[in-house]
């Protein structure tokens, strides 16, 4: 089984690219912030609790996305491998993830990261707020909340994966293709 991960703020393209790689390398795509939103749409113990962080753009309890990630593995086991987007965000949240990939003598292969700056965070998801209607996307406010969880909380895991050599960086302000394209070439 492979573990991937695909790394970067939020509004890199995370997303995006993390359809286009599940489909060409056969992996099941978990994103912890799609499985949240489906857990606040059934209204769900869980997704009461979550919708008034994500809406404050505050991160989500540790223990509440490692179960959520959890889950996920134990449901799919036909798939070559998994891709997951927004997940680890903490470095709690890291060490979780090699803790439970051990235990099943598996570790995480690669971690790509998309790079961007912080105004075209801020310029793509004002524009996807217009596209989809996420209340987390839709005031400056909470979209800087999102940035700084980012900067405090997220970006030390650069320097986690780093130190394990194997993380790698791919420039996420060229077109979607092209970001791809480099994703393809680390992935191949
Ligand atoms: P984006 O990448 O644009 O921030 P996501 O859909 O990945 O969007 O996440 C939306 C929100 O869900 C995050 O701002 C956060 O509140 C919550 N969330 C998603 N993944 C995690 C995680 N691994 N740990 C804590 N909170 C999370």
């Amino acid at each position: 089984m492979k573990y991937y991960i695909l790394f970067g703020p939020p509004g890199a393209g995370k997303g995006t690219q993390a359809k286009l790689i599940a489909e060409n390398f056969n992996l099941m795509h978990i994103s912890t912030g799609e499985l949240l939103r489906k857990e606040i749409a059934e209204g769900t113990e869980l997704g009461m609790v979550a919708k008034h962080l994500i809406e404050d753009g505050h991160l989500v309890p540790d223990e509440m996305v490692i179960g959520m990630i959890q889950h996920t593995f134990e449901q799919h086991k036909e798939v070559d491998g998994f891709l997951l987007d927004g997940f680890p965000r903490t470095i709690a949240q890291a060490e979780k993830l090699d803790e439970m990939l051990m235990q099943k003598g598996e570790q995480v292969n690669k971690v790509l990261s998309l790079i961007i700056k912080d105004s075209t965070i801020f310029e793509r998801i004002s524009l996807r707020a217009k596209l989809e209607d996420r209340k987390d996307d839709a005031n400056s406010t909470i979209i800087l909340n999102r940035i700084e969880a980012y900067h405090k909380k997220t970006e030390p895991l650069i320097d986690y994966y780093r130190n394990k050599g194997n993380y790698f960086e791919i420039q996420g302000e060229q077109s979607i293709e092209e970001v791809f394209a480099c994703i393809c070439k680390e992935l191949e």
